[in-house]
């Protein structure tokens, strides 16, 4: 059955009425990786796995949540003092705080949901949880509170009471998602800027393969990667005081400090500059429907990825090069590194040819099958209307 008739059935079983209903999705990030905290731009869309609720107000002050998915029930109240055991339910319950916090009303309500995006695969599941809850209180209790502020709600409710200190591109891209297009994020300002990006309609498909691997290494290396760029950043800012992040640093001012810092500081910033620049060359690519140059710059990010910024792995290393050789048009590993997918802009007619083949050879060599998972660019946060 539907997701959407489960989740109905169910919700008319435990609570005897029908609801509205709700959805957001999970993301894919195309290019600008690592760039977040380097000032720089990200280029993320949503897609066509997400999150779907049913929900209506109760009249009282308890939440009563039921996921379809975990197959469990849960009842939780509104003070601080009330945090639920059960992780997913502390996603419904931040955002309901978080909420409450910026002066919106959230009163009691009834709700059953379930999702299709794949848990910690590197697309956002959370996210989509986080913002399909945020965009449905604020029209059920009429909060007029902003899109981007819908956004910043999920991004606390991971900071405060999940344990996760992300950025803002995963609840922005959730959020203000739009099928047929991705949105250049600046990280800096903020400012914000839809491309179209509709591969289908010039033959290509998108699609993840995700190795099913992470790699201890990533929580350290992370703070290291961030270390050697701030560290770039202060010595480029001795000759060029407005420099504030890395991101706006122009590669003839990095080549100026190449004596002054760690090489291995000065690669990671040179990836870092390049990717800034890579993801701008992407945007004007995509508004002459230029596919070819998006998929060489996804390689040129790959390439960065793994031999300047040095957050690949074997695993993703060897999917990149198996990509190449069934002449996929671009592909790189997505996320922070040391595991999880690797996305992929292929034609329709090499499509089978390249997922056939990965999933034979990585198996072959890794001993475990790689997921495949195909996207869409599809619509963010919405009402479902009937
Ligand atoms: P991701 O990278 O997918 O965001 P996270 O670990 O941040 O991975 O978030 C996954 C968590 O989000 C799950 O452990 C669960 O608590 C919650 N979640 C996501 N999707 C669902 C779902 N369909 N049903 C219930 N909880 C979900
Ligand atoms: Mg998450």
């Amino acid at each position: 059955m539907e997701m959407k008739s489960r989740i109905q059935e169910k919700f008319k079983l435990l609570y005897g009425t029908d609801g509205d209903m709700f959805a957001s999705a999970g993301r894919i990030n195309l290019i600008g990786e690592h760039t977040d905290y380097n000032g720089g731009y990200v280029f993320p869309g949503a897609i066509n796995k997400g999150i779907v609720i049913e929900i209506k107000l109760n009249g009282t002050d308890k939440v009563h949540a039921y996921s379809l998915d975990y197959d469990e029930y849960v009842e939780f109240g509104l003070n601080e003092e009330d945090k639920p055991q059960q992780s997913w339910a502390r996603y419904i319950f931040g955002v309901c705080r978080e909420t409450i916090k910026r002066g919106g009303k959230v009163e009691g309500f009834d709700t059953v949901f379930a999702g299709d995006v794949p848990l910690g695969a590197g697309l956002s599941s959370s996210a989509a949880l986080e913002s399909t809850f945020a965009y449905a209180l604020n029209y059920l209790f009429n909060n007029m509170t902003d899109k981007f502020e819908l956004a910043k709600i999920g991004q606390s409710t991971e900071h405060n009471y999940c344990g996760v200190n992300c950025g803002i591109m995963d609840q922005f891209a959730s959020v203000f998602g739009k099928k047929g297009s991705l949105i250049r994020l600046n990280c800096k300002t903020l400012e914000y800027k839809y491309f179209p990006f509709d591969p289908e309609a010039a033959g290509y498909k998108l699609v993840l393969v995700d190795s099913c691997v992470k790699h201890e290494l990533a929580s350290s290396a992370y703070n290291q990667r961030r270390q050697s760029c701030e560290n770039v950043c202060a010595a480029i800012k001795k000759n060029h005081p407005d420099v504030e992040f890395l991101s706006d640093a122009k590669r003839v001012w990095l080549e100026e400090v190449r004596e002054l810092v760690p090489e291995e500081d000065f690669l990671r910033a040179e990836y870092v500059i390049g990717e800034v620049q890579r993801v701008l060359d992407v945007c004007d690519a995509l508004e002459r429907s230029d596919y070819e140059t998006v998929g060489e710059m996804m390689y040129q990010t790959h390439f960065g990825l793994s031999r300047l910024y040095e957050v690949s792995c074997e695993e993703l290393d060897f999917l990149n090069k198996l990509a190449r050789k069934c002449d996929v048009t671009g592909s790189r590993v997505m996320g922070g590194g040391f595991g999880g997918c690797t996305i992929n802009l292929v034609k329709d007619n090499l499509y089978d040819d390249f997922v056939n083949t990965a999933i034979e050879k990585f198996t072959e060599k890794f001993g475990h099958a790689p997921k495949i998972y195909d996207v869409v660019i599809s619509d963010g946060a919405r009402k479902i209307e009937f």
